[in-house]
């Protein structure tokens, strides 16, 4: 990664406003840069996410299917029909322990005969004092008739996004009920093997053909899931389906925790890169950034993550860690204008992060333009995930950053984020992207082979990913081409 020096470091310690002749040229610089993207997609070239990616060769069928697309783009049962197929690439964003159906917590409820508390909206095994009162039984889940409509949509909403948006809920907020879902499903937490099978199930469906895993798993756990995988992609291909799936791993660190807490567990998340073996191939930090902790010791943290960088850094200076940071999960509406001040910029700088998750807040940062130029020119990806965004933060269509990274070119690469929760799917966030930020056909394959671009993996074998990426649209496309001809779309 190239070396790169913020403008203004060290926020909001000793921080000068940017001058405003330096405000106005920067602000020009951005004119400058929405209007050629605006020509250089109109001229219908695919966009180019960073200066290296968004290449392929493209085949004879590429511009018949990008027409159809046209048409597919305006009826969303036309558009998931047709991007279901689509290869994806890479899903880099992906909470496993997020993936989990609300319809899945509910059988390992009713599986392990557990009691849902409907005041706190919690799993439980026993309620105290055995007073069952406030609380449905595991024979009570399983209820037949029309009582059971709304006992089911009481317990799967309570743990999902599910009805939302609609007139019945407007009880809690969106963001809360989302960050709510760990603590709710206390008791029902679904084996492992139960999680990743529905995982790569999803994935496969979806034409992922890679995926960076955020979980914190040992070298015996990544054997058990390797199996699981095995066992899915067998499935397909007794099916007429199949498919290749690579998967590697990410470790986690809660920032809303303590600080020795923090150390011990950012410490650990590290010297699994080196510990497990190589299928754990970077370490990001979570967890919702407007919570108490996360807010008040942001500094602290950044200066830690900073100093164990660099004693690593130093002990193998060929392989120094990798960091991804969620970064900026943030809008007025859930953090004061203070605390986005310097989000991004510092998890670049003192965070060492080779990619960024979210980056919402980064208008309100007060190093947009340093950021952007930093992102661009030191390859340096954001992952954005369209239902998250949406959902916890309400930064849907216009509202998310999406056009801003990709006027600056810098890379992006879509991610699923916690697709059980959120009720989506890979091709669920690609539908989304198309309506939400306008993209079309040449987009969305440049988004595809973007994210291979940004995988934290070597370049031998992002060349082998890229090369079953060229494969596997030439076989879409060439089908795609033959279903427009047959339906005479
Ligand atoms: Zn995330």
């Amino acid at each position: 990664m190239p070396k790169y020096r913020l403008t203004k470091i060290g926020l909001p310690k000793n921080f000068r406003w940017p001058s405003a002749p330096a405000m106005a040229l920067a602000g020009l610089l951005m004119l400058f840069l929405f209007s050629f993207s605006a020509c250089h997609t109109a001229a219908g070239r695919p966009a180019l996410y960073g200066a290296d990616s968004g290449q392929w060769q493209s085949g004879p069928n590429e511009a018949k299917v990008a027409e159809y697309f046209k048409r597919a783009a305006a009826n969303e049962a036309a558009l998931i029909a047709l991007l279901q197929a689509m290869p994806k690439g890479g899903d880099l964003h992906n909470h496993p322990s997020g993936t989990i159906d609300a319809e899945l917590v509910l059988q390992t409820a009713i599986d392990r005969n557990l009691f849902f508390d409907r005041a706190a909206k919690t799993f439980v095994e026993a309620p105290p004092g055995g007073n069952s009162s406030g609380y449905y039984t595991a024979e009570q889940m399983q209820l037949s008739g029309d009582s059971s409509t709304l006992l089911r949509s009481e317990i799967l909403n309570a743990i999902s996004m599910r009805e939302a948006g609609s007139n019945i809920d407007r009880i809690e907020s969106r963001h809360d009920r989302f960050f709510a879902f760990w603590q709710r499903v206390g008791a029902a937490y679904p084996d492992q093997e139960n999680i990743y099978r529905s995982l790569f199930r999803r994935a496969v469906a979806d034409r992922v053909s890679y995926l960076e895993l955020m979980d914190d798993v040992t070298a015996e756990e990544v054997g058990k899931i390797d199996e699981v995988l095995a066992e899915v992609l067998a499935e397909f291909s007794a099916a007429g389906l199949p498919w290749k799936l690579a998967v590697n791993f990410i470790t986690t660190v809660n920032r809303n925790q303590p600080p020795e807490k923090f150390q011990r567990s950012l410490e650990k998340a590290v010297s699994a890169q080196y510990e497990v073996g190589r299928r754990v191939v970077a370490t990001t930090i979570l967890s919702p950034e407007d919570s108490y902790i996360s807010q008040r010791d942001f500094g602290a943290q950044m200066e830690a993550i900073d100093a164990l960088y660099k004693q690593y850094a130093a002990k193998y200076p060929d392989e120094p860690p990798k960091m991804t940071m969620h970064a900026g999960e943030l809008t007025l509406d859930y953090a004061t204008y203070e605390s986005m001040f310097n989000r991004i910029s510092a998890s670049l700088e003192k965070g060492h992060a080779a990619r960024i998750d979210h980056g919402s807040s980064i208008a309100w940062d007060l190093h947009t333009y340093d950021i952007l130029r930093i992102m661009r020119e030191g390859n340096i990806g954001v992952t954005i995930c369209p239902a998250s965004s949406a959902d916890v933060l309400n930064l849907a269509g216009n509202r998310h950053p999406f056009a801003l990274y990709r006027a600056a070119g810098v890379r992006i690469a879509l991610g699923t984020d916690d697709m059980g929760i959120e009720r989506t799917s890979f091709t669920g966030e690609f539908v989304r992207a198309v309506q939400a930020f306008g993209l079309k056909y040449a987009d969305l394959k440049s988004l595809a082979y973007t994210s291979i671009d940004m995988a934290m993996i070597s370049d031998g074998e992002k060349a082998s990913l890229r090369a079953c990426l060229n494969a596997s649209f030439a076989a879409y496309e060439a089908e795609i081409a033959a279903v427009v001809a047959e339906f005479g779309w």
